[in-house]
């Protein structure tokens, strides 16, 4: 017989496995394509295994087969009657049986489709599951000088794959469609969003979509308007643009008094009580040359306080056998340098260190040059000493006392307060022209203006123009960079006057709330460091005066901390710790909405001005939109002191319409762009303050 099994066990199982045909099943649903009563092409090898669904002529051939052992997978009748069998078999077989009157209908399927089969369905599970899932966090228009930006925030799902793409398409009114690649923002190795600059578009977006490399897509979505809010017009009269220049802490110091006099029944000027260090500096000297022996001479006192112009000198006594010696006379310090039997120099650059500070500890320290350790002390000077300091005879290296208006018709703690502070960061020239400029609108328009009236009657303001007046002396006269106060924390060699610009203690990583003596992250424990936190939590005169002051005044339920630059508007959490990115407390549903829905209300009045908008992307909370602040006075002022404490970074990127990017304005541009910001930012203060009285009146 032709027909055999090829294993007992297989034909076992597909006996097991047989059915029966449904009454209703026809060859014809089972071989689509194929013509009503006409045969299919089946062509099957003749070693190859098939299954395929034959008509046998009749059920003598059925019984044959059956006795025989043949794999028959499935048998039954038609509705009309046909005799239906599907059978594994080789093409030998099925040609044998072609020829005893079985027509063949259907080749159901080879065996080799069987491998092939289970790969193509591993390739689609996988690729299925490899699909990302794309989220719009954010999708905003807005429209500036006539021309309309799209900014868009995309979230996919395949978090720890740097290599995914996403791709927006934005599709306006008209009809009129385009597209742009984000990019991946990471913050501390961690996946945060993508991300655009804000992308110029002809007209308002109706409707934008995202796709990844990965196969995710979005369902379109409807951009909103951003900000979506809009101050009241000042009326006609409202006075503003108080600001002709920049102002070094003498000016601002000037201002005050001025405004305190003009102004003597809506202003009190507060004295913060922690003085500063002063714009000073120890003097230093080197002895010797620092590029191959010498020594740094350092006073222990300013050397405004007396060392500035003392001389130090290093001499051969000319003689043998000579012991070191040192002398202090006629504000000169004289080295008298050891010698040998042969009259020869032996004093070394650490002896000759050790010897200064031994013989006059009131007065010097000293120690070895970097790379000058162990060497023969040369002859050298005499050398001047100096502080170094740059600035003119006007500006006083004495303590400072840091001042505050205090600015309302009831200065009394019974109206709800509100504090603007600025100048934490010495460079940031313009973030004083916004808070005095917020400060002279309210005094001068107390009498005119109805609105400013009012809101000086319903909250207390408290402005305090530099924070770090000794770092912004320091800025104005010695070194435009310098972000830090004078402090100088560095020991050993570190205090090298060439380090001189790198000294002092960033002012907004010294307080007390999530710090990087807490273990939160951005904050340096490195004394050069543009972020060195200091040796403690409020180190600083600085950070001590701002807790000070809203400490003592429970009242103050808002406060913008105001710096520059970039264009940003943030909030608490301002700090994460590591491993694991972990965020200081978020704000609660009720307050975080508190933070955005004012958020949008003063970024609405920033942009009256000559329409800065701050990007979505840049409003939120500082760890989320920027980075981590350890010890950030805005989340010292949020977690213990209960304060809506946001940052503004002044001075937003503006748009070149010629090379179609946005360029950045730096931390002292030329004065008509910091003139701008003082005014539109003045703006966002006074927008402030109207979020405070309603809040008051809630
Ligand atoms: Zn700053």
């Amino acid at each position: 017989m032709i027909i055999r099994r090829r294993g007992t066990a297989a034909a076992a199982i597909a006996l097991l496995c047989t059915t029966t045909f449904a009454a209703t099943a026809t060859p014809a649903t089972a071989a689509p394509g194929a013509p009503p009563g006409v045969s299919p092409d089946v062509t099957v090898a003749a070693g190859e295994l098939a299954l395929v669904r034959l008509q046998l002529p009749d059920t003598g051939m059925l019984d044959t087969l059956a006795a025989r052992g043949a794999d028959i997978a499935a048998q039954g009748r038609t509705p009309d009657g046909t005799l239906v069998a599907d059978l594994v078999l080789t093409g030998t077989e099925l040609g044998s049986l072609v020829a005893r009157g079985a027509k063949p209908l259907q080749l159901i399927q080879r065996e080799g489709d069987a491998a092939r089969r289970y790969a193509q369905s591993r390739q689609v599970a996988a690729k299925a599951a490899a699909a990302d899932t794309l989220k719009f966090l954010s999708a905003y228009w807005w429209a500036t000088d006539g021309q309309t930006f799209l900014e868009t925030r995309v979230a996919t799902t395949a978090v720890s794959d740097p290599n995914v793409e996403i791709t927006v398409t934005w599709q306006t009114a008209d009809g009129t469609t385009g597209s742009f690649p984000l990019q991946r923002f990471e913050d501390a190795g961690e996946y945060q969003y993508h991300v655009a600059e804000p992308q110029p578009l002809p007209a308002q977006p109706v409707r934008v979509s995202a796709t990844s490399s990965l196969g995710g897509t979005t369902r379109p979505v409807t951009p909103g308007a951003w900000p979506g809010a809009t101050p009241p017009a000042p009326p006609s009269g409202y006075q503003k643009d108080f600001i002709d220049a920049y102002q070094a802490p003498m000016d601002i110091r000037a201002r005050i008094a001025r405004l305190a006099r003009q102004y003597p029944d809506l202003v009190d000027v507060v004295d913060l009580p922690t003085r500063t260090q002063g714009y000073r500096r120890t003097a230093t000297a080197y002895l010797g040359d620092p590029a191959s022996a010498a020594v740094v001479v350092e006073s222990v006192r300013f050397g405004d306080q007396g060392p500035n112009g003392w001389q130090v000198r290093a001499v051969d006594p000319g003689r043998p056998n000579r012991p070191a010696q040192a002398s202090f006379r006629d504000r000169v310090l004289t080295v008298s340098l050891a010698t040998d039997a042969t009259s020869a120099v032996v004093s070394t650059t650490d002896q000759v260190a050790a010897l200064i500070g031994a013989r006059f500890p009131q007065r010097f320290t000293a120690f070895v040059e970097d790379g000058s350790a162990g060497k023969v002390m040369p002859v050298a000077g005499p050398t001047r000493m100096t502080d170094g300091l740059d600035a003119p005879a006007g500006v006083p290296h004495k303590p400072w006392t840091v001042q505050a208006l205090r600015i309302g018709e009831h200065r009394d703690g019974s109206r709800m307060g509100v504090l603007a502070y600025s100048q934490e960061h010495a460079r940031e020239w313009a973030t004083p022209l916004v808070t005095l400029e917020f400060a002279e609108r309210l005094l001068a328009n107390h009498a005119t203006d109805p609105e400013t009236r009012s809101l000086l009657s319903q909250v207390e303001v408290f402005v305090i123009p530099t924070v770090n007046p000794d770092g912004a002396n320091y800025s104005f006269n010695d070194a435009a960079f310098q972000r830090k106060n004078m402090s100088n924390h560095c020991t050993g060699a570190l205090r090298d006057p060439r380090n001189a610009d790198a000294w002092g203690v960033d002012v907004n990583r010294n307080y007390t709330v999530g710090s990087l003596f807490d273990g939160y992250v951005g904050g340096s424990a490195n004394c050069l460091s543009g972020t060195y936190s200091g040796t403690a939590e409020l180190s600083e005169a600085e950070s001590n005066n701002v807790v000070a002051l809203a400490a003592a005044h429970p009242n103050v339920k808002f406060a913008m901390n105001v710096h520059s630059y970039g264009g940003y508007f943030m909030w608490p959490p301002g700090a994460y710790a590591m491993p694991g990115r972990i965020t200081l407390p978020r704000p609660s549903i009720e307050e975080s909405t508190l933070f955005q829905a004012s958020a949008k209300r003063i970024v609405g009045a920033i942009s009256a001005g000559r329409g800065t908008v701050t990007w979505p992307a840049r409003t939120g909370p500082v760890a989320d939109v920027l980075y981590s602040a350890a010890g950030n006075s805005a989340d010292q002022l949020y977690y213990e002191l209960g304060i809506f404490a946001w940052d503004f970074e002044i001075g937003n990127d503006r748009w070149n319409p010629a090379t179609s990017q946005w360029e950045g304005v730096g931390f002292q541009p030329p004065f008509p762009e910091a003139h701008a910001e003082s005014q539109e930012y003045a703006d966002g203060l006074t927008e402030l303050l109207r979020v405070a009285r309603d809040y008051a009146g809630q």
